[in-house]
């Protein structure tokens, strides 16, 4: 696509990017412009310190938020929401006011940027809110920008409902901001950083992605329904020549990538690297990092633009963790740290981890942390989609630990043996690669692409994390694990006489006890799950095993006392995520029928019909010929279409099953151990006949023709 569709402007008139960064946002350049001093002021500290705004501000932000929509050509507002379906939710409302003489003015309150009602009945709730009583509120999030889009203002907010439960997914990961804050903030002080108020979380988000042909998507009802296929036969080229992976990028996804980054831009979304992933059609995004919070708002809009920008270009963008069987499925590589308010990286080793004490501790503190809470993160990182990816092709396994790189694991071997560190190992230098090329200083760790959880520099990198989702979920419980260990932590250091004595004990004490979540191994060797199961680290290889640990009483425990969620709020999401778990392989199941029964079973009868009408008539010829291939696609093929019509039936009765099941664990169980188990026997078949059926005669795109067809 030529033009650039909300400025009209074709390429060659295409503006700087530093003219319309973020042209569509509400952000501190236009705040400063537009709002009185002492109101900006006074903004400013409740954003910055993470609390209430006064009524009276909020009035007139409103006033200035509302002129500056409308002169971007808004007529509405909406409250931007992220209810528990993990997408987001707007309900738009005009600014119009109607006045005495028949006119409107355009207007828009205080109150009304504060807080709002949409009819909440609808949204999962886990049976925390009746229908007959389904108000939810909504409220501002000024700690992430409002911005302006297809003609409404958003305004970032929180939902809850009337009694004041917890709907959704913003609210627990701003709390674990505030939870982790605190505690990080004690430790800081303890270490001299008296003038630190704050610490926040900063996270980038790596979005994977497929982008594949709308002619294609439009015929498989599969993907239409489920967002990946359930069927297909793997194709004679798949990922093995490593040659998509950073490859030259086809004009139409270059087309699609460029009009996503300018839309991206113009809403302050810092989009800074693309490019090819390792599967064919597979694709990167990658935004400069920001707070937890901005970045999951961002994350969300990535999302909702790569699928809005993909159809303008005639493309579909899949967001399913695993839309094709045998290459590689997509992740979210969720990059995370923490910095002070004065701008300090606490995960930063500098040039002498060895003696930066604070920067052991915060170490420790994140290995303690995950390997204590390593089946809440893992849960955290659990959706259907999710159960095709982890421990496949190249994903992350199922199994969390922690990659450190040489030189960290060396100084943690050395402060546990001897409380103290005394030397770093040097990466050393790369020399001699060209003439004209200086040595260069090596980086202190190596990429471990298998690490579910990576350090990677200056901050670590959780990639479990489902491409689909939300990122709101495994930050709020990184953040809130890590939030506990530090506050033990600070807990004894603030009693201490000597603190730098104390902290390496600490760091001593975790490496000792939490050391076994550490290794710098290949994840996907068979090898490790062994060794992982002899260390006794969780190997939650599905939804249905790692949900549970929500409800664990130590995470429970965990989550309550650091404020993000209650109890009763735990176990709805618990039931929220099981639930949706039944329904999408339910969808999932229905999928395969419907497509076996209306598509496949006929082109199976086709065929066979095809091969019994070529015997005949080659025997009615009279001549004598080998009619043996005949003969065995034939019994092949009659055969596998009876096989599948028996699988069929078995599923259908499956589903239908509607049986007395204990309680929704166990329902979800049967769904994985026997429906699922169904699911993928009738595939295997159906697999095969697309193998033998006449090529024009199968009805649904092939992978070779979804895979290979974007140019
Ligand atoms: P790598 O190549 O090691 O993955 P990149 O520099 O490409 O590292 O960064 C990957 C992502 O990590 C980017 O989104 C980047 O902005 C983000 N990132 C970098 N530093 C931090 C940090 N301190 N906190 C959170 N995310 C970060
Ligand atoms: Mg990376």
């Amino acid at each position: 696509m030529d033009s650039n569709s909300e400025t009209g402007l074709n390429k060659k008139e295409k503006r700087n990017v530093t003219e319309y960064y973020a042209e569509n946002v509400f952000n501190d350049i236009v705040m400063r412009q537009r709002l009185p001093k002492n109101i900006y002021k006074s903004l400013k500290k409740s954003i910055a310190e993470a609390k209430p705004i006064e009524a009276d501000i909020a009035e007139v932000v409103a006033a200035a938020m509302k002129d500056w929509a409308v002169e971007k050509g808004a007529t509405h507002f909406t409250h931007w929401f992220q209810p528990m379906t993990g997408i987001t939710a707007e309900k738009h409302d005009a600014f119009i006011s109607p006045q005495d003489d028949g006119r409107v003015i355009m207007e828009f309150s205080g109150k009304e940027l504060i807080k709002g009602e949409p009819d909440a009945s609808s949204f999962p709730s886990g049976g925390l809110r009746a229908t007959f009583e389904a108000r939810g509120y909504t409220s501002w999030d000024c700690t992430s920008p409002a911005f302006y889009r297809e003609g409404s203002l958003f305004i970032p907010t929180a939902f809850y409902s009337y009694t004041g439960e917890v709907l959704d997914k913003k609210t627990p990961l701003l709390r674990s901001m505030d939870a982790i804050s605190t505690q990080a903030v004690r430790v800081v002080k303890l270490f001299g950083n008296h003038h630190v108020k704050r610490v926040i979380t900063t996270v980038g988000a790596e979005q994977e992605y497929f982008l594949i042909s709308k002619d294609t998507y439009k015929k498989r009802k599969d993907l239409i329904y489920a967002g990946r296929t359930l069927f297909g036969a793997v194709p004679p080229k798949g990922q093995e020549l490593e040659d998509h992976y950073f490859g030259t990028i086809k004009e139409k996804v270059a087309a699609f990538m460029s009009e996503l980054d300018e839309e991206l831009w113009k809403l302050g979304v810092s989009s800074k690297t693309k490019h090819n992933e390792v599967a064919p059609s597979q694709h990167e995004m990658a935004p400069i990092f920001s707070t937890s919070n901005i970045a999951t708002d961002h994350n969300q809009l990535v999302m909702d633009l790569l699928k809005k920008i993909a159809m303008r270009h005639d493309l579909i963008c899949l967001l399913h963790e695993k839309p094709f069987a045998g290459v590689n499925g997509s992740g979210k590589h969720n990059n995370w740290s923490m910095s002070t308010d004065t701008g300090e990286n606490l995960l930063e080793p500098g040039k002498t981890p060895h003696v930066n004490l604070r920067f052991l501790v915060f170490l420790a503190a994140v290995i303690q942390a995950v390997d204590e809470y390593q089946g809440i993160l893992r849960a955290s990182a659990a959706n259907p989609g999710n159960d095709h990816r982890l421990g496949a092709n190249e994903a992350p396994p199922a199994i969390i630990s922690i990659f450190l790189g040489d030189q960290l694991t060396d100084i943690l071997d050395q402060i546990e043996k001897t409380g103290l560190a005394k030397s770093i190992k040097e990466s050393g230098e790369i020399k001699n690669i060209l003439s004209t090329l200086p040595s260069l200083p090596k980086d202190s760790t190596d990429r471990n692409r298998t690490s579910p959880f990576a350090f990677t520099g200056n901050k670590f990198e959780f990639r479990m994390v489902p491409s689909s989702s939300s990122i709101a979920g495994p930050n709020f419980v990184l953040n809130t694990a890590v939030a506990e260990c530090l506050r033990k932590i600070a807990d004894k250091l603030e009693k201490s006489k000597d603190i730098e004595a104390d902290a390496y004990n600490i760091v001593r004490e975790i490496v000792k006890n939490h050391k076994r979540i550490i290794f710098n191994g290949n994840n996907y060797a068979d090898a490790w799950v062994k060794e992982a199961e002899k260390r006794g680290i969780l190997n939650l290889r599905s939804l249905v095993d790692a949900l549970p640990t929500i409800i664990e009483k130590k995470n429970m425990d965990l989550m309550v006392s650091h404020g993000i969620l209650n109890e009763v709020e735990l176990k709805s999401r618990y039931e929220i995520i099981m639930e949706s778990y039944i329904k999408t392989v339910r969808i999932e199941a229905l999928t395969m029928l419907n497509m076996t029964r209306s598509q496949f079973i006929p082109a199976g009868l086709k065929f066979i019909h095809l091969l019994s009408e070529n015997l005949n008539s080659v025997k009615n010829s009279g001549v004598k010929a080998d009619t043996s291939v005949q003969n065995e696609l034939l019994i092949q093929s009659s055969n596998l279409v009876a096989s599948i019509y028996k699988s069929v039936n078995q599923l259908d009765k499956l589903v239908q099953d509607h049986g007395s099941h204990k309680n929704i664990l166990e329902h979800a169980k049967f769904f994985r151990d026997q429906v699922m188990v169904e699911m993928s026997n009738l595939r295997k078949l159906v697999d095969e006949l697309e193998t033998i059926v006449d090529h024009d005669m199968w009805p649904v795109p092939t992978y070779g023709q979804i895979l290979f067809n974007v140019d």
